[in-house]
């Protein structure tokens, strides 16, 4: 049998105890051979959820880090305070990170260490804009922040490689098969790490099957559908 797909559920900046209650409940009877799964809630629900779902195969993560373990950093959180919270993985790089506060891949790949240094499995979010893929750019946009956002610590064990065109974030525009298996082939190619590659970008259960079966796809990483637990286990179940 295959590995299993790892399916990652990103909340943003959603979720209130009670809602996310009923949510995890359902993602909780979720098991299969075929399939692990990671739940990312806001950091005001890492403590709720990771009690909730002490007795599950569920795995939680954190949305960001800080690359600093400690210090005079206001409102941020570091990988270590994830990690004695409970978290497997963190999510750093994403697409709403890199445009709204300004993250270069340096500060990514600075947050990917953290992560690693704290026993963090880091999810690293690479993918192009419309205007560079309009500009025929996608290839070069790709390979340049997968080569800066990825730090030497990097091994197939602690670092996974989401591959989130920005466009089809929150969009409902998928990338096409054939841009997914071409993209995802590259960073299999130019990866100095042989980590687990997952596609985000308006997955949703209608979709998944097609997404999850393409070759170098190791799974996938989920936004809006993750809000909804039935949309959420038809995407896992898909795998
Ligand atoms: C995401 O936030 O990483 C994402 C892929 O969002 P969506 O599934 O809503 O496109």
């Amino acid at each position: 049998m295959s590995a299993p797909k790892l399916i990652v559920g990103n909340w943003k900046m959603n979720g209130l105890t009670a809602d996310s209650k009923q949510r995890v409940d359902a993602l909780m009877a979720a098991k299969s051979a075929a399939f692990n799964m990671v739940l990312c809630p806001p950091a005001t629900l890492i403590n709720a959820l990771n009690w909730w779902t002490k007795d599950s195969a569920l795995k939680i993560g954190g949305q960001d880090c800080h690359a600093q373990a400690s210090g005079a950093f206001t409102g941020n959180i570091s990988a270590q305070m994830l990690k004695d919270l409970g978290c497997t993985h963190v999510i750093v790089g994403h697409s709403e990170r890199r445009q709204y506060h300004k993250e270069t891949s340096a500060e990514v790949a600075a947050k990917a260490k953290a992560a690693h240094e704290a026993g963090l499995i880091a999810i690293i979010c690479i993918g192009e804009t419309d205007a560079e893929r309009t500009a025929g750019r996608a290839n070069d946009v790709v390979s340049e922040q997968l080569a800066a956002s990825v730090p030497d610590c990097a091994t197939v064990d602690n670092t996974v490689i989401a591959y989130e065109p920005v466009w089809a974030i929150g969009t409902g525009k998928v990338a096409s098969s054939d841009d997914i298996k071409g993209i995802h082939a590259l960073i299999r190619e130019k990866s100095v790490v042989k980590a687990q590659i997952l596609y985000g970008g308006s997955v949703k259960g209608s979709n998944a099957a097609e997404i999850l079966h393409l070759p170098n796809v190791d799974g996938v990483l989920v936004g809006g559908a993750s809000l909804k637990a039935d949309e959420f286990l038809a995407i896992a179940n898909a795998a």
